[in-house]
């Protein structure tokens, strides 16, 4: 498609709604200083209703569930009314402006300063402008329905393009959002970027696939990495049988793979921010893996949403119970659709769900909380800092492993009931249908998003069984069972096998070399013998069986020589003081899985014909 025809496509869709709203909100940035690493932003608010105008500073980004102070950054803030006429301002907490006597139109222009470059923040510097809106831009209370219009200006000497899911506006650098949750939405990079783009078969209004990369590779890695992102994109597609009506007819990936920025993904409506400081050249599968998460995230959580995420509150952390399906599910996909594509191959992935599984067995976070419990815990664990210590190391379970590990053990309980006939794709275009596709009325915003009964109600139509899907939900979800792997894997032709048998083990510990022993650096597990010895974080074990310990790799050592069900005393120095404890050794929960293959036989039939319908591509039509 041309992009005039675009434009034509834009104006159609978006006419009616600009039409019935009032003025929008103007936002110019600008990069006087870029090496200073700030941007000015001006803001223009018309035809406002009489009363105070309360502006703010986001407290919470959609996407990153804990809270951040994005005003922390904003300074020289002036605020000015009709013709420059001076306002009163309230400050009644840091991220609020409150103006006081305006005469319908208000002005405010204030400098933000912005280094770090992720999907959260903002980050300003000579080569580029990254801007998360909701840590770079001040908004109204109350004109959430507004559009409002970005216009950008090139730092002097540069000439920056644009790579946004934003809609194209008047000129190259202007662009335009239906409303206020739609801009906060669209991440923005500013910037020389290379661009590729694609489209996916050749039906008249398909969609246009954008690769925007600042980067310092090469554009020959460039294209070999668009040739893989349209793998994934083509194999993603086929979970759910379509790709959502993108607003403006495009999805755009924004990368900045640069040796200065942080690691991280954040998924948005028709875009998603890829960032991290490895290349294209020294990463390419670890790069891929979070191309592949995100864009799931376009189906999953950006319109397969749930209820308590919708509509994101931009002041306050969001709390939602499902993000072990939301974040947990996208992560048991991610790699799944790279092997499906054949981006990676068969024992990359078992290293994946091998890796998932004995991440689960081995936290005693889940004897604490549900994955349920552990979605809500977000805001707390999710990109928050603390100055004190947590003991999250052993009280909690991330929702993206156990949710994951969630995924696959009802995507193999499902195959195996109805014998490969219902799957966790089914499951998926289940949810798709009912509470994605329908979209929204207003742009931006999801009209019919689930709740936890929802899930059980569609699990519950898809297995034609309500009381599995009760049950999975009782014992899974809400409560902290772990899915029998051992008994389910097989059935594609895997064994499953104990990972140290026969060797002592004492429970997770984190040790480090430490002068005369090995320092624990992390939480101890409850419920292992380290922890009934009574060994705890910053303890240096000296001895262990009355046998001096000189290092970790001793520790370890000493440990796995015994076995299971051997007593030890444990000699350690705390804090001055010098303590003995005793521990009874068990067995490392740890599994090792393999496919028949390796074990010296092959795959029976039904063993094939399970892996197949479970791992084979469905755009290609082959394994
Ligand atoms: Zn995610």
């Amino acid at each position: 498609m041309t992009r005039r025809l675009l434009r034509a496509v834009f104006v159609l869709l978006w006419m009616p709604a600009l039409a019935a709203a009032q003025a929008p909100v103007t936002y110019r940035l600008s990069f006087p200083e870029a090496e200073h690493r700030w941007m000015q932003v001006q803001v223009r608010f018309d035809e406002l209703p009489p009363g105070p105008l309360e502006l703010r500073m986001s407290r919470a980004s959609p996407g990153r569930y804990a809270v951040h102070d994005f005003a922390k950054n904003v300074y020289d803030v002036q605020i000015a009314g009709t013709g420059g006429a001076p306002l009163t301002v309230i400050r009644a907490t840091p991220h609020e402006w409150t103006v006081i006597g305006h005469s319908g139109r208000v002005e405010v222009s204030y400098r933000i300063f912005g280094d770090r470059i992720d999907g959260t923040y903002l980050a300003i510097d000579s080569t580029h402008a990254h801007i998360n809106m909701p840590a770079a831009l001040m908004w109204a209370r109350g004109l959430e329905d507004r559009p409002a219009i970005v216009q950008l200006e090139s730092p002097r000497g540069a000439s920056w393009r644009v790579a946004t899911q934003l809609l194209p506006g008047a000129d190259a650098l202007t662009y335009a959002a239906p409303n206020f949750s739609y801009l906060m939405d669209s991440p923005t990079e500013f910037s020389a970027f290379s661009l590729r783009t694609f489209t996916v078969g050749d039906a008249p209004g398909a969609p246009v696939f954008r690769l925007a990369v600042h980067h310092t590779g090469t554009d020959s890695e460039l294209d070999g990495f668009a040739a893989d992102v349209e793998k994934i994109v083509r194999e993603a597609r086929h979970v759910f049988g379509e790709y959502p009506a993108f607003e403006g007819n495009a999805y755009t990936f924004i990368a900045d793979y640069l040796p200065w920025a942080a690691g991280d993904g954040m998924e948005h409506r028709n875009s998603t921010i890829l960032t991290s400081g490895s290349s294209i050249r020294s990463n390419r599968l670890g790069l891929l893996d979070t191309v592949s998460h995100e864009f799931f995230h376009t189906w999953n959580v950006e319109r397969i949403r749930p209820r308590a995420l919708e509509p994101f509150d931009f002041n306050e952390a969001n709390v939602s119970g499902e993000l072990w399906l939301g974040e947990g599910f996208t992560s048991y996909y991610g790699p799944l659709v790279l092997l499906r594509a054949g981006v990676i191959q068969l024992s990359d992935f078992v290293s994946e769900i091998e890796g998932l599984i004995n991440d689960v067995r081995l936290s005693p976070g889940r004897l604490v909380r549900s994955a349920e419990g552990m979605s809500r815990m977000a805001p707390l664990a999710d990109g928050a800092g603390y100055v004190d210590r947590t003991n999250f190391a052993v009280t909690y379970l991330s929702y993206y492993t156990w949710g994951a590990a969630i995924g696959l053990g009802l995507d193999l309980t499902l195959r195996d009931r109805s014998n490969g006939r219902v799957t966790l794709d089914d499951y998926m275009r289940a949810l798709w249908q009912r509470h994605g596709k329908p979209g929204g009325t207003r742009p931006g915003y999801v009209d019919t998003p689930y709740t936890m009964a929802d899930l059980v109600a569609a699990l519950a139509a898809v297995s034609g069984d309500a009381a599995f899907a009760s049950d999975f939900f009782a014992r899974y979800i809400q409560g902290s069972a772990v899915v029998d792997y051992e008994r389910l894997l097989p059935r594609a032709g895997f064994v499953v096998r104990p990972a140290a048998p026969g060797q002592g083990w004492i429970g997770e510990l984190r040790l480090q070399d430490a002068q005369g022993g090995a320092r624990v650096t992390a939480a101890v597990p409850f419920g292992s013998p380290a922890y009934a010895a009574g060994l705890e974080r910053d303890d240096v074990i000296v001895a262990i069986g009355g046998r001096d310990v000189s290092s970790a790799a001793d520790m370890t050592r000493a440990v796995r020589e015994r076995k299971p069900g051997d007593t030890v005393s444990v000699t350690f120095d705390r804090r001055g003081q010098r303590i003995t404890g005793t521990a009874r050794l068990a067995t490392d929960p740890r599994v090792e899985i393999s496919p028949v293959e390796q074990t010296g036989r092959e795959p029976a039939a039904d063993e094939r014909r399970f892996r197949n319908g479970w791992l084979s591509s469905a755009a290609r039509n082959a394994f």
